[in-house]
């Protein structure tokens, strides 16, 4: 149960390309506060997104290699191109490297030698499409499954098997089993039958068919298979639980023992998968997060001709596995998903994806060089502090509630003195000895770092949980706040300009890193993670009472994001994003309540015509200034829980008289409620 800044999508598609782009030595300064990227003609009382945020956006048009560009996201992009740098000179054999800096540039140098992938063609993935063509009874599809998943890095066959904290108690790890099984990005694309939806599908059925003839089929058996693995995955996608479903822990928690998941799927023999895994299949809990979708999948494979079985199999192993392929595979891959799906017109240049890989196989080794030279003591020892005030105006926030009990508030309290602050990068580094990297063999790399990771997961099944692990590597450009762990997490990427400041006051930091460090600990108490109590099970600590008046709260933030429109005719679906739009405005008053606290005794100054509220504002608006294309924007409106930049800024301060205050607005200006009207929760 992770809850993010930003998405996982948009964070996969983060950062962009121009031809002239090159490996930089150091990373650039932007100031947290950008003068030149406000659009002052903008009224900020009708509009402070763009007041804040219009010259850059103008400034700043979407990259061609890109669905989505933002702050955030031309932040990356210098992260990466940093990045580029520092393996390009650890691929250099005759450099002095240490051996994990050896594996580093290995990988990298293998990946970036294009014309050895090219040459190898089909051969390194021959070996794993024998493997399938060799399937003659459908007994033996577990051993094969498992072997398949180990190799292809994600959840794209049938479902994923790996490790989870048991949402009743959260210092046990338990064996999950995810559904998955899908090549399109949520079961409504499966199911509904707009024009636009069915276009995307027949493009769809079309580059499943096109992967087939890359694999060497005619092209008539290539469309019959595309047409089984559509009626296969149409077959998963009813069974699946929408994306707000997936929202409810509830709905995502059903422990079974190897008895009941036996009864799932009849005929699928789970102990012969699991240790085909190399795990243990004796564990007597496991969480079937939907049963209902296992069950369909269990009638599905009975229904399925071994032929059926094959096609879906490589179709789902070519496709999860492109990236490390020839050219042909890339350029179908983003063909589809990058243009057709998110209307992006360009692949990425290839030392982006070589580092984007790095960054997924071996993070935590390359984190270790990002931090040595990015994050200073005194980065952390600020951003730690700035963390703790805000915690503190929480502390104060939830005393002050005049709609809560005693009782829950005490919860509270102890929930929020419970979450762990983790700042920059983990206290003990990921040991990647296991991990196997050849220089010459980029295919091979991939699937070992898959593996790897996946045995890694599996490992955890029945151990001691590690309250130190992160859940993202120290250079990216995101936060998180994890309900199970009961921690928050900001990486040493995220506490760098524009966004954590070190140059400039505090009122632009406080708006924006203070914004997200507020958001993170919100997390904690949205619709979603008040489920989660100090100890991080899913375990209800509130009276009936405060339950109701927190959700009349919350129902005042989800009928206003429910009236803002996302592209086209498409408004938000408020009940998919209110985790995020909570977070955003008890994100904001936090930052504001700790930063005035942080002000006592201290004289705040004026600068740039823009008083230090406004400085507070603007900072806070700047965090994302942003601009999408519209199909990514349909894509995002569907999958992606946060609401468009334009609304987490506009739809947050609208809720708050210190942002009319601080901008002297008039009653009947767009961002003025009528007094009493303002939502709050915490
Ligand atoms: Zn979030």
């Amino acid at each position: 149960m992770k809850r993010l800044l930003l998405s996982a999508l948009l964070a996969a598609t983060l950062a962009a390309q121009a031809a002239d782009e090159t490996p930089l030595d150091a990373l650039p300064y932007t100031p947290s506060l950008d003068v030149t990227a406000m659009d002052r003609s903008a009224d900020p009382c009708d509009d402070l997104y763009r007041y804040a945020c219009g010259a850059w956006t103008q400034a700043n048009p979407i990259p061609a290699d890109q669905s989505r560009w933002s702050v955030y996201a031309k932040m990356a992009n210098e992260n990466q191109r940093y990045l580029w740098g520092v393996l390009a000179k650890l691929g250099d054999p005759a450099a002095e490297r240490s051996p994990t800096q050896a594996k580093l540039g290995d990988y990298f140098a293998a990946c970036m030698d294009e014309g050895a992938v090219q040459a190898a063609g089909l051969k390194p993935l021959q070996p794993l499409l024998d493997r399938i063509a060799a399937l003659r009874d459908k007994r033996d599809l577990p051993g094969l499954l498992a072997e398949l998943q180990l190799a292809a890095g994600s959840d794209r066959l049938f479902f994923s098997f790996s490790a989870g904290q048991d949402f009743a108690d959260a210092t046990r790890q338990i064996a999950f089993a995810h559904a998955g099984g899908l090549g399109l990005p949520d079961r409504d694309y499966y199911l509904k039958r707009d024009a636009k939806t069915l276009k995307i599908r027949h493009a769809y059925e079309a580059h499943v068919a096109h992967v087939f003839t890359l694999l060497g089929e005619a092209p008539a058996a290539a469309k019959a298979a595309a047409r089984s693995v559509l009626a296969t995955e149409t077959a998963l996608a009813r069974a699946s639980l929408s994306k707000v479903d997936k929202r409810d822990p509830y709905k995502t928690f059903h422990v079974v023992d190897a008895r009941g998941l036996k009864a799932l799927m009849p005929g699928f023999d789970w102990a012969g998968y699991q240790a085909a895994l190399g795990t243990t299949p004796s564990q007597a809990r496991y969480n079937v997060t939907e049963p209902a979708f296992f069950k369909a999948l269990g009638v599905r494979l009975k229904a399925m001709s071994v032929a059926d079985l094959q096609a879906y199999l490589r179709w789902q192993l070519a496709s999860s596995l492109s990236p490390a392929l020839g050219s042909a595979f890339v350029q179908a891959n983003f063909d589809f998903y990058g243009q057709t799906l998110t209307g992006t017109p360009q692949l990425k240049a290839r030392w982006k994806r070589c580092v984007q890989l790095v960054d997924l196989q071996l993070g935590e080794a390359l984190g270790q060089e990002f931090v040595a030279r990015n994050f200073t003591p005194e980065i952390k020892a600020a951003t730690v502090e700035m963390t703790q005030e805000i915690e503190a105006a929480m502390a104060r926030s939830i005393d002050g509630l005049t709609w809560m009990s005693a009782e829950t508030k005490a919860r509270a309290q102890a929930k929020l003195k419970a979450i762990v602050n983790k700042v920059g990068y983990p206290e003990r580094w990921r040991d990647y000895s296991a991990f196997a990297v050849q220089r010459g063999d980029f295919f091979g790399n991939v699937v070992r770092g898959n593996a790897f990771e996946h045995r890694r997961q599996l490992a955890k099944i029945g151990q001691p949980l590690d309250r130190g692990e992160w859940g993202m590597t120290p250079q990216t450009v995101n936060a998180y706040y994890d309900a199970q762990m009961n921690d928050i997490n900001f990486p040493a990427g995220v506490l760098q300009p524009p966004l954590y400041d070190p140059k400039l006051d505090a009122a632009p930091n406080y708006g924006n890193t203070g914004g997200t460090i507020g958001h993170e600990l919100t997390h904690g108490f949205d619709d979603e993670g008040r489920q989660f109590d100090a100890q991080g099970n899913l375990k209800n600590w509130w009276t009936p009472k405060d339950g109701r008046e927190f959700e009349k709260r919350a129902a005042c933030v989800a009928d206003q994001y429910a009236t803002y429109t996302v592209v086209d005719d498409i408004k938000i679906n408020s009940k998919l994003t209110l985790g995020e739009d909570l977070a955003d405005l008890g994100g904001l008053v936090l930052a504001w309540e700790a930063w005035k606290a942080h002000m006592v005794g201290k004289t705040a100054e004026s600068r740039d015509g823009l008083t230090p509220e406004q400085r507070f504002f603007v900072g806070f608006a700047q965090w994302d200034c942003a601009a999408a294309r519209p199909e990514a924007l349909r894509v995002h409106a569907k999958v992606d829980p946060h609401s468009p930049a334009k609304w987490r800024i506009n739809g947050v301060v609208v809720n708050m008289p210190e942002f009319e205050k601080a901008f002297a607005c008039k009653p009947g200006a767009k961002l003025v409620k009528p007094a009493g009207q303002h939502c709050k929760v915490w």
